[in-house]
Formats: structure tokens, C-alpha cells, sequence
């Protein structure tokens, strides 16, 4: 799993393609056996509002991850200007259909559009992503229950890395609901010491380079360079840009056409172990999502729960 990347490189990859075609399989061989004896495959309803660019191809490749799996489709797209109310009637109306063991709303929602209202709307038992309020709550308590997806991502690759967590000091960058928040959550679940950094944050390199293991989900393309990382520390970036003219990068990196929060040539040289953009957390997101919806669909359907391990 652990990857020498370019000889240049000091660093491992941590390979969330490679994970995440693990897990896929496994899902596959669960989906395959469950099928027959529950009569029907597990179903996931993605719902998109509005035409943001990234969005679309978030959820095409949500959905095709589902056709590889066996799991069955049940997305639903929605124009810029709908309502909340036709939004939550449609919401409520999946909480109903019992094809669907999962719902997951694309964040983010059009401005004027309350993303927390909508989703609460979702039932707690179809939260395949994981911040119904219930199961935000059961994340605070150590209780089982569906997990935010991406930091669910994360744990799952730092586990099958073998880096361990315990008494290790951590620093988050970030504290969105979707992504920091959670991520500090399990971090210190797993009994690491945990720090988070936000946008007020003042002097933010010198936390960032007390972390032996730094997950950077700003936002902000490259804000995380060679200046912010203690030698050998374990970093990965959440962060997924599009590149576009004037953002400063060197040839190999601006080739692959997306980076991440994090300076991936200057840290390369400092991290122990680092993820890449693309092909790091990104994938793993997607499975999470697939390991959420297909542990919905065990417990519906009376099945063995055998997948419980997946998630943190
Ligand atoms: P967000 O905008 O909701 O939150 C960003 C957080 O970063 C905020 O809490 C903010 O306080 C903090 N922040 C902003 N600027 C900062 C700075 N200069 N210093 C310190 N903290 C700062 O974003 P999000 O939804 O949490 O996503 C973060 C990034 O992760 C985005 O690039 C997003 O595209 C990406 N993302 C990737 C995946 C994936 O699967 N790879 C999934 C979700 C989000």
C-alpha cells in the first residue's frame, strides 16, 4: 500500500485509488451475496440543486462508483431556483421509498437555500453522508452510526498505512461541518491530540508544524508549503482545485490539471507520507460513501452486518 513515489521524493504516497479499489471489491462480493437473500440490491439517491460545474461531475462519478458495485441509482437533479419546500417533499418522499437505503444531498446547495434544514429533512437511517444532526451526535458520543464520508476516507487510508494515531499530535486545517469538524472528531476518537485551524487562526505555521499528522481541508489552493510541515510528518491534503491560469505551479504539477491544498513538490520533501491530488482522498470519499449506503441497506434488509470495520 505504501508507494515510493518520485525518487526526487522523500515522501510515501498514501494511494486512495488503490484503497478504494480494495474496498469496492469487497462491497461488491457483500452487494452480490446479500442481493439473493434480501431480494433486492442496496439503493442510493444523490440529490443535485443547480448547475455547479464540479458538482455534476461529483455525482456522475458517485454514480457510476454505484453501477460498479451493484448498487441501484435513484439520483435526482433540481434547477437553481427550487424551492426548499419542493426540496424537502422530495427529501421526504425518498425517506419513504423503500428501494432507497440511502440519501445524500450535494453539497454545496445554491445560496439562499438552507443545506442544514435540508439535511435534517433526511432520515437519520438514510444519512449515507453521514451530518443528520442524530448522526453528528452519535459521532460525538463514540456511538455507531453513519460517518461523514470524506474524514471517514482519511481514517480508513491512515489505518491501512499503519500510521498510528495514538498520543500523536494532530492539527486540522479547516472546520466545515463536511469535512474539519468530523475529521477532528475521529482523530481524537483515535486518541490522537488534535488542533484545528480556521480562517481567524493566527499564526498558523507555527501550529502547523507541531502536527505529526496534518489534514489540510481549507479550501485554498497550495495554502500548505514547505514552511507549514515539522520533517517527517504525515500530511494529507483534502483540498481538490482545478487549475486555472495564474495559479503559480511547476510543470509536473500544473500537467495534472487539479491540486490540492497543499504545495504537493515542496512538502513531497519533508513529509514522511503524503496523499496525492488527484488520487488520494478524493477516491476514498466516493467508497465511503458506497461503505455507508451498503451498511444502510445490511441493516434494513436484517442482513449479517458484516462491514462494520469500514467505518471509524
Ligand atoms: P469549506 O469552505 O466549507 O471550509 C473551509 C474551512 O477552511 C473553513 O472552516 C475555514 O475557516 C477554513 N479556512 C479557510 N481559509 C483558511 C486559512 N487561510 N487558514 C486556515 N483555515 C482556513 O470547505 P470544505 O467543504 O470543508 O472543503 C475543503 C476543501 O476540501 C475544498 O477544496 C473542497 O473542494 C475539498 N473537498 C474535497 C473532498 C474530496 O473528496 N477530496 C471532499 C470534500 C471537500
Amino acid at each position: 500500500m505504501l508507494l515510493r513515489a518520485h525518487d526526487l521524493y522523500m515522501t510515501f504516497l498514501l494511494n486512495g485509488r488503490q484503497l478504494a479499489k480494495e474496498i469496492e471489491d469487497r462491497l461488491r462480493d457483500e452487494i452480490a451475496i446479500g442481493t439473493e437473500k434480501a431480494g433486492r440490491p442496496p439503493g442510493l439517491a444523490v440529490i443535485r440543486v443547480g448547475d455547479d460545474p464540479a458538482s455534476e461531475v461529483y455525482v456522475s462519478n458517485k454514480e457510476k462508483a454505484c453501477s460498479r458495485i451493484g448498487v441501484e441509482s435513484f439520483g435526482s437533479y433540481f434547477p437553481e431556483k427550487t424551492s426548499e419546500v419542493e426540496l424537502i417533499d422530495a427529501i421526504e418522499s425518498l425517506n419513504k421509498n423503500d428501494l432507497v437505503d440511502g440519501i445524500l444531498l450535494q453539497l454545496p446547495v445554491p445560496q439562499g437555500i438552507d443545506e442544514g434544514l435540508l439535511l435534517d429533512h433526511i432520515h437519520p437511517d438514510k444519512d449515507a453522508d453521514g451530518l443528520h444532526t442524530v448522526n453528528l451526535g452519535k459521532l460525538i458520543k463514540g456511538e455507531k452510526g453513519p460517518r461523514s464520508c470524506t474524514p471517514a476516507g482519511v481514517m480508513a487510508l491512515l489505518a491501512r498505512n499503519n500510521i498510528s494515531l495514538k498520543g500523536k499530535r494532530s492539527v486540522v486545517v479547516g472546520r466545515s461541518i463536511l469535512v474539519g469538524k468530523p475529521m477532528a472528531l475521529m482523530l481524537q476518537a483515535a486518541n490522537s491530540t488534535v488542533s484545528v485551524a480556521h480562517s481567524e487562526t493566527r499564526d498558523l505555521i507555527d501550529l502547523t508544524r507541531q502536527a505529526e499528522i496534518l489534514v489540510v481541508a481549507a479550501g485554498c489552493p497550495l495554502i500548505i508549503g514547505a514552511e507549514h510541515v515539522q520533517k517527517n510528518a504525515v500530511v494529507v491534503d483534502v483540498g481538490i482545485h482545478r487549475i486555472g491560469n495564474g495559479t503559480s505551479l511547476s510543470k509536473s504539477q500544473a500537467q495534472k490539471k487539479l491540486c490540492g491544498d497543499v504545495n504537493f513538490d515542496e512538502v513531497a520533501h519533508i513529509a514522511s507520507a503524503l496523499t496525492p491530488v488527484p488520487g488520494g482522498v478524493g477516491p476514498m470519499t466516493v467508497t465511503m460513501l458506497l461503505a455507508n449506503t451498503t451498511i444502510l441497506w445490511q441493516e434494513h434488509c436484517g442482513l449479517s452486518l458484516t462491514l462494520g470495520d469500514l467505518l471509524p
